[in-house]
């Protein structure tokens, strides 16, 4: 059976106090929940968060990482600076790199084998606009940047990879894909995994939901068969918001 993953993106929000009281808030409201957690603070926030839930059932990840392992890349952070501060997991492909920031499959691709190679498990984001999805493209974009991202991936590197599938077009929009069109997408993602790795490794991934994901419509959500979890950005910044979607437990 497949572990429940929630993780919150804290995005460009909070100072390092700010982001220190909400992760002690978190350990203390989390202690006893049975499933798998992670906060992703700002790269300046890490030290501070990581110090908070050292030994805690949260693990710690960082919201992107450069493509290289270091040199002359001005304002980039690299996978060997965030394994120093103890950071576990990397999201990558996060539509507002993708579509904000021009990242492509193939730099997602190179910075996620990067990551891998380093031991980090990352959270490979991939997601349509609303156009895409009114122009029945949703599974065939999902297709695209699933097969582009993971493209040179072993069947054991993929053991420590997570896939959030979040339609661009209900992040932080308020707009949530319904149960069933999300569990669509869902199955088919699942359904590729099977086609380019094997059954065994579809069984195993984890693939979570993401895009205005609130306490009253997670448990919906991830009742689904293929909702494995959910990657949750606006409602990750405040406990009691955070707190009831990750402590769902129904499956
Ligand atoms: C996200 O940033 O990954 C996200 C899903 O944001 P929100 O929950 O605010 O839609």
């Amino acid at each position: 059976m497949r572990q429940c993953y929630i993780a919150g993106n804290w995005k460009m929000h909070k100072t390092r106090p700010q982001s220190a009281d909400l992760a002690k808030e978190l350990v203390a409201a989390l202690k006893d929940g049975s499933n798998k957690y992670l906060v992703a603070p700002s790269f300046t926030n890490l030290e501070a968060v990581a110090a908070v839930i050292k030994g805690t059932n949260i693990r710690l990840g960082a919201q992107n990482c450069a493509c290289e392992e270091e040199g002359a890349h001005t304002g980039e952070v690299s996978v060997l600076q965030l394994k120093d501060l103890g950071v576990q997991t990397i999201i990558l492909g996060h539509s507002e790199r993708r579509h904000s920031y021009k990242e492509d499959d193939a730099l997602i691709n190179k910075k996620l084998k990067l990551a891998l190679k380093h031991g980090f498990e990352v959270i490979l984001c991939i997601g349509e606009l609303l156009e895409e999805r009114e122009a029945g493209k949703a599974n065939a974009v999902c297709e695209t940047q699933t097969v582009q991202g993971l493209a040179g991936v072993s069947e054991a590197e993929l053991a420590n990879v997570v896939i959030a599938y979040e339609p661009v077009w209900a992040i932080g929009t308020g707009k949530t894909a319904t149960p069933e069109d999300a569990e669509a997408v869902h199955a088919f993602v699942r359904g590729l995994i099977a086609k380019q790795y094997s059954q065994a490794a579809a069984d195993k991934i984890v693939i979570q939901y993401g895009g205005s994901v609130k306490p009253d419509n997670a448990a919906e959500l991830m009742a689904k068969e293929n909702i494995d979890g959910a990657l949750v950005g606006g409602a990750s910044l405040k406990t009691e918001t955070f707190a009831p979607i990750a402590k769902w437990n129904a499956k």
